[in-house]
């Protein structure tokens, strides 16, 4: 790191540069620029983000992180302490499967449940917001498609999907939507009739009200929505990339798999419905796609365990996504889809809560997002316990701060009660 980095005397970082130089950093950082509201936090155990740590602290300054490091090593720092005990510390969870603006779901809620940041994938565009004692939304707008093509036979498209002809159409939506503020391009490549899959039933991501005439089919039934040419994906996926957008897609079984496997789509949105071939697994995971796990809402779909394990054979990555709006999803962090996480892709819990703090932040590019590290956006939960032994605790933080802001704090409650 270059000397001139540091604005006080290095003489004064020298002693402890060698053990503790992102602290040094943070802290005269903090000696420039006093923050009257500083935040000191301990608790038992500290998730941040990648490890557990005990004896650990952490200083939250200006809406970030300023440092973490050993409860000792704060020993002379003026903030406000938050003592919380036998209590676990960790990065709000990132929610990379949404649709709150859509079903007009409050935000407070899910932040009061442990989600400070989401990202909706299909829903009215707008540039991102919050993350500053209120829930962070990001969005990817509406959801571009083939015309006719799905969502638009169960929603239509005000709000939900942009219907483009031609690869040029394709190319000014994509335009459109990122001069708006999409933060990601959604792409459905979906042509309908998985056994299962919520979409395909009057349940699915529609409005019951608007649904439930029309929504009833016969078992067996199978629709058939028009697809995108590949033509098409391919320069949707060239215009969001020149754009520094990522994309993602829903797919729900191999026709769509193929898709975006041939236009190098970077995400799937799902884990497919239907039981993906192992050929085109392999190619999707050799070509790094993310994959957002969401198999609790797609619990009835015959495909998803063997897809989930076949993809952990492939040493695929998945990342959390619960699909908040969803019927039976919690306005939250969803405890019983880390569970699933755990149980049908054999991670470790370690490797499920990476997955919906800091890989997730990665995944939005959003720096040190998802991380409790110095430099990081103060997105904090707590809980009482371990959520190690306990996961559904996580549906229920005790302490909330979003940017710096505390949303939640029940651990000063419990104190002045
Ligand atoms: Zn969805």
């Amino acid at each position: 790191m270059p000397i001139h980095v540091f604005r006080q005397p290095f003489y004064k970082c020298l002693p402890v540069l060698l053990f503790t130089l992102n602290g040094c950093v943070a802290s005269q950082a903090s000696m420039q620029k006093p923050d009257t509201n500083a935040i000191l936090v301990h608790a038992e155990r500290v998730f941040d983000g990648n490890d557990f740590k005990t004896n650990t602290s952490v200083l939250i300054e200006n809406g970030k992180i300023a440092r973490i490091d050993s409860r000792e090593s704060f020993r002379h720092i003026t903030a406000k302490e938050i003592d919380l005990g036998d209590a676990t510390l960790l990065p709000g969870f990132i929610e990379l499967h949404a649709h709150i603006g859509y079903h007009h779901i409050p935000g407070d809620t899910v932040l009061k449940h442990g989600i400070t940041t989401v990202r909706d994938v299909g829903g009215p565009v707008h540039p991102s917001y919050g993350g500053d004692g209120s829930l962070r939304v990001l969005t990817s707008g509406p959801i571009i498609t083939a015309p006719g093509g799905y969502p638009i036979p169960s929603l239509g498209e005000t709000d939900i999907a942009i219907p483009v002809a031609t690869a040029e159409d394709a190319r000014n939506a994509v335009r459109n939507l990122v001069e708006n503020g999409a933060a990601v391009i959604k792409v459905a490549l979906e042509p309908g009739g998985e056994t299962g899959a919520p979409w395909n039933s009057e349940h699915g991501h529609g409005h019951p009200s608007a649904h439930h005439e029309s929504g009833h089919q016969k078992p067996g039934l199978h629709r058939q929505w028009p697809l995108l040419p590949e033509r098409t994906v391919q320069a949707i996926v060239e215009e969001a990339h020149r754009l520094g957008r990522k994309v993602t897609a829903h797919i729900g079984e191999s026709e769509g798999a193929e898709l975006a496997i041939n236009a190098h789509i970077d995400e799937w949105a799902h884990v497919p419905c239907a039981a993906i071939p192992e050929t085109l697994l392999k190619k999707a995971v050799a070509q790094q796609v993310k994959i957002v796990t969401t198999i609790d809402t797609l619990s009835k779909c015959p495909g998803v365990v063997r897809n989930v394990q076949t993809l952990t054979g492939l040493g695929a990555e998945f990342l959390y996504g619960a699909e908040i709006a969803h019927p039976d999803i919690p306005w939250g962090i969803d405890a019983q889809e880390l569970i699933y996480m755990m149980s049908l892709a054999k991670m470790q819990v370690l490797d499920v809560l990476r997955a919906a703090t800091s890989k997730a932040g990665r995944q939005l590019d959003i720096p040190l997002l998802g991380t409790l590290q110095a430099g990081a956006p103060a997105d904090i939960i707590a809980v009482k316990g371990n959520p190690v032994e306990t996961p559904k605790i996580l549906e229920y933080p005790d302490l909330i701060m979003s940017g710096g802001k505390i949303a939640v704090n029940n651990f000063e409650k419990s104190v002045d009660e």
